[in-house]
C-alpha cells in the first residue's frame, strides 16, 4: 500500500465531502445499515452472544498455532493442500506457481479482501493471466479501473447512472440505469468468464479448525460458481480468520451476516474443505488454502492491539462512523476503510506511513457500539496516536510531529496550573483581538493553527470565563464550582 500522506488523505476526503452523489449514497447506507444493525443488537434475545463470540475469538488467539495446525491437518486429510505464507510476497509466489503449473490463462475471483491487501492482481496480470472479479460490486470497480470504497459495498460511491454509462462503454450494451437490466448484463458477461476460467481465487470469511473447512457468504451466487467450476481453487485466508469449533463458527457467521447486511443468513453460504470427492458432481480437482501472516503475528504479540484480529470484516463500523459517512472510503487509501481501516492498515503496513488514518477519526465510540465482536477501536486509535506522539521501538514508529508534541506538553503544564491557565487566557484574549472579525468570529489563525480555521470560523475566547463570572456574582457566598473552594481558598 502506498503511504497515506496528509495531502492525499485531505484531498480524497475533501473530494468526498464535496460530492453530493457520494453524500447521498453514504447517508442512505448509514441510515439503513447502521441504524439497522444497532436495532438488531438492541432487540436480539441472546444478549450474551456478541460477548461469547468475542471471547471465543480471543481464546483462539491464545492457542492460534495449535488451532491453525488442526485446520491444516483436517484440510490435508481431505486432500487439500495448505501453505503457510509469512509475507504477501510468499502468498503471491505460491499462488502464481500454482497458476503456472496448471497453465492458467484466466482466474475468476470472489470475496477476497486479502488478495487486495497483498495486491496479487498486477502480478498475475504481468504473468499474462486475465483476472476477473465476479462479485458484482468488485466487477464494476474493476471495469471502472477504480478502487473499492466500502468493505462489503465496494462501489457505494457510484450510482446507477454512472454504472449504466460504464456498462455501455465496457460491455457494449445500450445505456440503461435499470438495476435488473444492468445486473443481467453483468451476469451474461461473467458467466462466460466463469465457464472458461482454469482457476478460482477466493478469500475466506471464516475457517473452522474442528471440521477443516472454510466458509464464504454471498448474496449473488458468484462464489458457488467461482469455487466449483474451475478445476483449481486457491483460497487466501488471513491467519486470524480461524475459529476452533463448529459451534463457534455458527455463532460468528450469524453475527457476520446480521452486522453486514441485516440478514439472519446470507442467500448463499459455501463450505469448502478440499477438492471434490470422486462421487461429487462438481468441485475443483485441486484445492489450496494459503494461510497468510503478513504482519498479523506482530499484532498478535502485542496485547494492546491483539483485539483487532477478532474483526470479522462485516463493515458495520463504516456504516455508523461519522467520519467515513462524510469522507467515504477512498481517503483511507486501503482495502480496509472506515474505523477498522484506521486501526488495521497502520498496524499491517506502518504506523508512520498511515499516520493520518488514526488521527482523522473522532473517537466518538459509535464503532465500538455497533461492532458485532465489540472491538474497542476508539481505544486502539488512541493507542496508535500515543505511538505517533511518543514513538515506539516495538512498532518501529518515530515521533510523527515533534512540534505537536511540544504544543501538547506545554498545554499539559498550562491546564495543570490554575494561575498559569488564567494568565494564558488573559494573554490569549489580548492577542486574539486583531483576528476577531465583525461577525465576532476568528476567521483565520496563523501557522499550523490555521488548519482549524480553514473550513470554519472559531469563536474567540470569551471576555470572561465561567470562573470569573462566578466570582463576580457569588464568590462571597458560595464555593467556586471549578476549583472546589472559594477564592480565598477555604
Ligand atoms: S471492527 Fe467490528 S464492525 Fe468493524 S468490520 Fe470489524 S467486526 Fe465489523
Amino acid at each position: 500500500m502506498s503511504a497515506t500522506t496528509p495531502s492525499n488523505y485531505r484531498t480524497a476526503a475533501t473530494a468526498g465531502i464535496a460530492s453530493p452523489r457520494l453524500q447521498k449514497s453514504l447517508h442512505g447506507l448509514q441510515n439503513r445499515f447502521g441504524k439497522g444493525a444497532m436495532e438488531i443488537w438492541a432487540t436480539m434475545t441472546d444478549q450474551e452472544m456478541r460477548r461469547r463470540v468475542k471471547d471465543a475469538r480471543m481464546n483462539t488467539f491464545a492457542h492460534l498455532d495449535i488451532i491453525l495446525a488442526e485446520l491444516a491437518k483436517n484440510v490435508r486429510t481431505r486432500g487439500g493442500q495448505v501453505h503457510f505464507a509469512a509475507t504477501a510476497q510468499d502468498a503471491i509466489a505460491y499462488t502464481l506457481a500454482v497458476a503456472k503449473r496448471h497453465k492458467v490463462n484466466r482466474v475468476v475471483k470472489g470475496k477476497s479482501m486479502t488478495s487486495m491487501e497483498i495486491n496479487i492482481d498486477p502480478v498475475l496480470e504481468d504473468a499474462g493471466i486475465e483476472v476477473v472479479e465476479t462479485d458484482l460490486g468488485e466487477y464494476i470497480i474493476q471495469l471502472a479501473g477504480d478502487k473499492p470504497s466500502h468493505i462489503i459495498a465496494p462501489c457505494i460511491h457510484l450510482d446507477r447512472n454512472q454504472i449504466g454509462e460504464l456498462f455501455e462503454e465496457k460491455l457494449g450494451i445500450d445505456y440503461t440505469n435499470d438495476p435488473p437490466t444492468l445486473t443481467m448484463a453483468a451476469r451474461r458477461a461473467l458467466r462466460e468468464k466463469m465457464l472458461t476460467a482454469e482457476m478460482g481465487l477466493t478469500g475466506c470469511n471464516l475457517a473452522c479448525a474442528e471440521t477443516g473447512h472454510i466458509s464464504l457468504v454471498s448474496n449473488e451466487g458468484n462464489i458457488r460458481m467461482t469455487t466449483t467450476m474451475p478445476p483449481v481453487l486457491v483460497a487466501l485466508m488471513g491467519m486470524e480468520r480461524v475459529v476452533a469449533t463448529l459451534d463457534e463458527h455458527r455463532e460468528a457467521l450469524q453475527l457476520l451476516t446480521q452486522a453486514a447486511a441485516l440478514q439472519k443468513l446470507s442467500t448463499y453460504v459455501s463450505f469448502l474443505g478440499g477438492p471434490a470427492a470422486e462421487d461429487d458432481p462438481d468441485g475443483p480437482k485441486e484445492f489450496h488454502l494459503v494461510i497468510i501472516d503478513n504482519g498479523r503475528s506482530k499484532i498478535l504479540a502485542d496485547p494492546e492491539f491483539r483485539e483487532v484480529l477478532a474483526c470479522i470484516r462485516c463493515g458495520a463500523c463504516l456504516n455508523i462512523c461519522p467520519v467515513y459517512g462524510k469522507i467515504g472510503g477512498h481517503a483511507y487509501n486501503s482495502p480496509y476503510c472506515g474505523p477498522i481501516g484506521g486501526v488495521v492498515t497502520p498496524l499491517l503496513d506502518g504506523i508512520n506511513k498511515h499516520a493520518d488514518l488514526c488521527k482523522g477519526e473522532t473517537l466518538c465510540g459509535a464503532c465500538k457500539d455497533i461492532c458485532p465482536v465489540e472491538n474497542d477501536l476508539p481505544r486502539m486509535l488512541a493507542a496508535l496516536r500515543h505511538k505517533l506522539a511518543y514513538g515506539s521501538d516495538l512498532w518501529n514508529t518515530s515521533q510523527h510531529s515533534p512540534a505537536e508534541a511540544y504544543v501538547y506538553s506545554f498545554w499539559k503544564i498550562v491546564i495543570g496550573n490554575p494561575r498559569f491557565f488564567r494568565l494564558m487566557l488573559r494573554t490569549g484574549r489580548f492577542l486574539q483581538r486583531p483576528f476577531v472579525r465583525k461577525n465576532k468570529m476568528v476567521r483565520k489563525m496563523l501557522g499550523f493553527a490555521g488548519g482549524w480555521t480553514k473550513g470554519r470560523d472559531l469563536p474567540p475566547l470569551a471576555r470572561q470565563t465561567f470562573a470569573e463570572l462566578w466570582k463576580e456574582k457569588y464568590a462571597a457566598t458560595r464555593p467556586n464550582p471549578i476549583e472546589g473552594q472559594n477564592e480565598e481558598g477555604n
